[in-house]
């Protein structure tokens, strides 16, 4: 009996389970998807969870395809020499090909007393501390939220709902993606439901204390209660495995998101740098790498050359609370353009795109051939764009986050 081919996907998030689902295709082989927890953890709404209006988790039979074995365990090393990779649990398991799709975190705070007083908010267990501070907290406690991007947007904004005072320290500047003209709907919206928002030169968190934070003007603010969204880092699973990686530790790919060391390894999602030129960390950008880094270990099993693939980020989608929120268009080099839509309106394409999101793991885990047409809007042009970089102007403590 010929042996089947083995592929182990290290990272059950949007990319991680688009490329499982969309593997299936191909009924010859033996698909492991490896992730530390047992659900599937709806990112993009933490800060939901974090005031109970979602709970932000999905039971993986909801998103994965019945083909994919799920195996509750972390990836401690991979050693592509023996093509294995070893778990917490003490386990190796061998593969043929591999798909690193292991995601982001907050980037660790440098600021100090931030690791001691702040929290952070990038994975379901930092949604639950935060929420269990926030529900023991008396209704006059000052919340202090660090970080204008899109994480601290709508953290600020969701915790300010439910009727507590809540300052956003943008670090200079309020939603840097944005353009103006949706940065000024947003801090519209964030007056609205009494945030104070402070940007501006001065405006960066110096040191983090138990019960205040000081700002880099000098000026100190109550802060009881102290969130840390600024930045995004990614595991260093890949450099610590000996595989090269960019300044931030993504993997190094081509743009076939093959690993520069090694063809039988792919990478997809937040943890990817194709041509040391990263996407924006979004599910925008997630979903469709996924799909394609399937996609190359489907014609390499097939033995077929892979064929780059460059995806086109449409822009960007926040929530401003529950009843309003901006969605930004963008060219196809992911910079804002000037037309967004906001309010309502804009808060009804956010929970579009967020449910949909979902929608699209569940619908393809039962027909996993319709993920490329579905999720990527492909970029002929990206070849252009890499000749013209950086790609996109944002960045936050040197990563470009959603
Ligand atoms: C509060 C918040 C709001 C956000 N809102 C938006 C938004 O509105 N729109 C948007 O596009 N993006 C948003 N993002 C960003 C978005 O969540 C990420 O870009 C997206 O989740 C990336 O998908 P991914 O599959 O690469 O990684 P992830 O979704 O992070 O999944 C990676 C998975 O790999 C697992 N893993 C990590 N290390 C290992 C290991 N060693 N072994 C096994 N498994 C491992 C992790 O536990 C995780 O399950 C938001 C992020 C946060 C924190």
């Amino acid at each position: 009996m010929e042996r089947m081919t083995d592929v182990v996907v290290i990272g059950g998030g949007y990319a991680g389970v688009i490329a499982a689902n969309r593997l299936t295709t191909n009924p010859d082989l033996r698909i492991t998807l490896v992730n530390p927890r047992s659900t599937f953890v709806e990112r993009i709404r933490l800060h939901q969870r974090t005031v109970g209006t979602h709970e932000a988790v999905a039971d993986y039979a909801e998103v994965l395809a019945p083909g994919v074995r799920l195996t509750v365990d972390s990836v401690t090393r991979i050693d592509p020499t023996t093509r294995t990779v070893e778990l917490t649990s003490g386990i190796a398991a061998g593969y043929d090909y591999l798909v690193y799709a292991v995601g982001s975190h907050g980037a660790a705070p440098t600021v100090p007393g931030a690791r001691e007083h702040a929290y952070p908010l990038s994975t379901l267990e930092q949604a639950d501390a935060l929420r269990a501070i926030l529900d023991g907290a008396p209704p006059a406690t000052p919340v202090t939220v660090v970080g204008g991007g899109a994480t601290g947007i709508e953290v600020a904004s969701e915790i300010a709902e439910t009727g507590r005072h809540v300052t956003l320290v943008t670090g200079g500047e309020l939603g840097p993606y944005l353009h103006p003209r949706a940065q000024r709907e947003v801090a519209r919206q964030l007056d609205r439901l009494g945030v104070t928002v402070l940007d501006g030169d001065g405006a960066r968190v110096t040191a983090v204390h138990p019960q205040s934070v000081t700002l880099a003007d000098g000026r100190e603010l109550p802060s009881d209660v102290t969130v840390w969204t600024a930045g995004f880092g990614v595991p260093d699973l890949a450099r610590r495995s000996g595989l090269s990686t960019d300044a931030v530790g993504r993997l190094l790919t081509d743009e076939t998101l093959t690993s520069v060391d090694d063809e039988r390894i792919v990478a997809a999602g937040d943890a990817a740098a194709p041509s040391d030129a990263p996407y924006r960390m979004c599910c925008a950008a997630a979903l469709p790498l996924g799909a394609i880094a399937a996609d190359t270990v489907l014609s390499r099993v097939a033995g077929r050359t892979p064929r780059p693939t460059a995806v086109a980020v449409p822009g960007q989608c926040l929530s401003i609370g529950r009843r309003a929120g901006v969605l930004q268009l963008a060219r196809r080099n992911d910079t804002a353009v000037a037309l967004h839509v906001g309010g309502k309106l804009g808060a009804w394409f956010k929970e579009t795109v967020t449910a949909g999101n979902r929608c699209s793991l569940g619908l393809t885990a039962r027909r996993p051939a319709v993920i490329g047409a579905l999720t990527a809007v492909q970029d002929p042009h990206r070849a252009r764009l890499l000749a013209e970089r950086p790609l996109a102007p944002v960045a936050i403590d040197g990563v470009r986050a959603d």
